[in-house]
């Protein structure tokens, strides 16, 4: 109710807003956002629902589905386990691994409307999933929870899939320095890692953002980045990578506010 007044707020004062999950994919430019940002924090319901089914509300983190899962021994997400973020922006971003996205456990989404009038409930069948976005929504819609499908397993299975996704993910990804996530879309048949990695991006710096070392499809801080560094190393990976090869490397990472 809280959220639906919000919106309506927003709406009858043409004042934008835009849904954050937990940022961990999102670079906002250095001039800040304009309007109203909402925040799911207080969503976080997590229960599991007859017929093999688990129902979490957006503002869940992953962290809590990883432990709630393995305590309960429900197999299915474990791909997810350490993917940083909320279920909403899970959803938002179709969200995964090369062998699995969050869209192959989806039965079913609760969306609000932008301007906070109606709540539909979508079935997978209406969920228009593409690699690293769900689209058709109206822009501004907010996600609000979703119902998994999963499996019965043990505990043990789970937390031991749970354990081999987080330590291969540990050898390859720069999990101790703040990023803003993949920063590239992978093109098809290829990686953006191994295409920054040949193009000589690797360790590449302009003011305070770096092609992190450890893989370079993440954009490390190295400590006093602003996002207008952040912004001209992706433009400058890309023309880079264009004129060695002739593909346009695609932002994965949502950049959103305005300019400084
Ligand atoms: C170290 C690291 C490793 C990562 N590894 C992976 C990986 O293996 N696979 C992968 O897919 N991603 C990966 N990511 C990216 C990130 O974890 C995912 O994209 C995750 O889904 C982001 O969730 P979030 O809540 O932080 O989303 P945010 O960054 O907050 O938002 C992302 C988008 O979702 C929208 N959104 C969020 N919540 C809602 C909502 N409730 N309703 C409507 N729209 C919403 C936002 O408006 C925005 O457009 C990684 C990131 C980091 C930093």
């Amino acid at each position: 109710a809280e959220l639906a007044w919000l919106l309506g707020l927003c709406r009858e004062h043409r004042i934008p807003h835009h849904v954050l999950g937990s940022g961990f994919n999102t670079l906002v430019r250095d001039g800040g956002l304009d309007g109203v940002v909402v925040r799911l924090a207080k969503l976080r319901g997590l229960a599991e629902r007859p017929g093999s089914r688990l129902r979490a509300e957006a503002g869940v983190s992953h962290s809590q589905v990883t432990r709630f899962c393995s305590g309960r021994g429900l197999a299915g997400l474990e791909f997810c386990a350490g993917i940083p973020g909320s279920v909403g922006g899970w959803l938002a971003m179709n969200a995964g691994v090369p062998e699995n996205e969050i869209e192959s456990r989806v039965d079913e989404v609760e969306v609000m409307s932008p301007s906070g009038a109606a709540i539909r409930h979508l079935p997978r069948a209406d969920l228009r999933f593409v690699y690293r976005a769900l689209r058709g929504l109206a822009p501004g819609s907010v996600l609000l929870s979703a119902l998994f499908s999963v499996t019965l397993s043990t505990p043990d299975a789970v937390r031991h899939e749970v354990d081999r996704q987080l330590s291969r993910r540990a050898g390859t990804q720069p999990l101790n320095v703040p990023t803003c996530g993949s920063v590239f879309k992978n093109p098809p048949g290829d990686h953006a890692g191994r295409l920054l990695e040949a193009a000589g991006l690797k360790g590449h710096r302009i003011g305070g953002a770096e092609f992190s070392t450890v893989h370079a499809n993440f954009i490390a801080n190295t400590g006093n980045a602003t996002a207008s560094d952040v912004l001209a190393l992706i433009e400058h990976a890309q023309k880079t990578v264009h004129s060695q090869t002739r593909i346009v490397l695609v932002p994965e990472v949502r950049v959103v506010g305005r300019p400084a």
